[in-house]
């Protein structure tokens, strides 16, 4: 029998991902590392086992395809018969972007947090179809991964974890518009995941029929990432409160320099990823149904 612990992350091929892999993995965890991309995956992988992490193995999945995401249940079943943390950590900006950027270190000195947002705003276009696939991947992606990977989280007798890779941009106040949602989505023992449902469908109708703002919801930029991770923040809720007997729990890794934010953050990947690694590895009976800003316990 295998007694290390079996980590599984998504998007695991880089930015804060792979710090997460790495990370575990120098802590004896048997990392499966992931990838939607076979080539950038196993070179990941490669690169971890050849800093001597040799408990780290590559896994395809495209977390929106269910497919894929049961041959990655299959595999587990098979090779270790138990899963004991799950790390959400695959998504997407929600923005559409014409071409890949060059930054350097030196051009967001000086800049503080809200003018390398604007920035990273004015690289990109948040159109309908990016916005779709932003929800798509992040929150109903996600939630498909949980979902399908629950039942060898609950075999690991009170030792599952689910650490799903959030953000700020998921607050509650950003619903400062619509008072009424922000107290539904708050009111975590009433709410639903069919309401969740409805809530980004009418949304993405909104957002489509350019009536977002008339409806209260989160102003731009980044309006689908926000409810994308706001929903994400409520199922963290309603899936720690069904199932005690896991840790559910979702962080803010900071704002990092990775692709996604074009390299305009502040953090390094390996202080993201330490943000995430922190809640991940809280000890037995530790909080659940939580959220973390950067390491710390903070409210929705
Ligand atoms: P990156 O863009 O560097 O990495 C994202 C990862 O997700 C990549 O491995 C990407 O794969 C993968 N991915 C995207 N879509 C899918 C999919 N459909 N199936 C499987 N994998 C997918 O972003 P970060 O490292 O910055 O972000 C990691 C997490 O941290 C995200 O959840 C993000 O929202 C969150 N976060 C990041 C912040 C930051 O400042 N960077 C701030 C707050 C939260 P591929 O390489 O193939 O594209």
């Amino acid at each position: 029998t295998l007694r290390s612990r079996v980590a599984v992350v998504t998007g695991g091929n880089k930015g804060i991902g792979l710090e997460v892999c790495r990370q575990l993995a120098a802590d004896g965890i048997t990392v499966v590392l992931t990838a939607r991309d076979e080539t950038r995956g196993v070179e990941a992988a490669e690169k971890l086992r050849g800093m001597g992490l040799s408990c780290v193995i590559f896994h395809h999945l495209e977390v929106t395809d269910s497919s894929s995401v049961s041959r990655l249940a299959d595999f587990l079943t098979t090779r270790f018969g138990k899963l004991e943390i799950l790390v959400n950590n695959a998504a997407v900006s929600g923005m559409e972007h014409a071409q890949r950027v060059d930054t350097n270190e030196e051009q967001f000195v000086g800049m503080d947090k809200q003018q390398r947002l604007e920035w990273l705003n004015k690289q990109g276009r948040e159109t309908y179809d990016a916005a779709k696939n932003g929800v798509q991947t992040n929150y109903y992606g996600t939630k498909l991964v949980i979902q399908t990977l629950l039942p060898l989280l609950l075999q690991s007798s009170g030792e599952g974890r689910i650490v799903n890779v959030s953000s700020d941009a998921g607050l509650l106040r950003w619903l400062v518009n619509n008072e009424d949602l922000r107290k539904e989505l708050d009111d975590v023992d009433n709410l639903t995941e069919e309401r969740l449902d409805e809530v980004l469908d009418s949304f993405l109708k909104d957002f489509e029929a350019g009536a977002l703002e008339a409806h209260g919801w989160p102003t731009a930029p980044f309006v689908a990432y926000k409810m994308a991770k706001v929903a994400m923040n409520a199922y963290t809720r309603i899936l720690a409160r069904r199932h005690p007997e896991l840790r559910v729990n979702c962080v803010h890794p900071g704002y990092v320099k990775t692709d996604m934010t074009i390299n305009s953050g502040f953090l390094t990947p390996e202080e993201g990823g330490r943000n995430v690694v922190t809640v991940a590895l809280l000890p037995d009976g530790g909080p659940t149904g939580a959220y973390f800003d950067e390491g710390r316990e903070a409210s929705f």
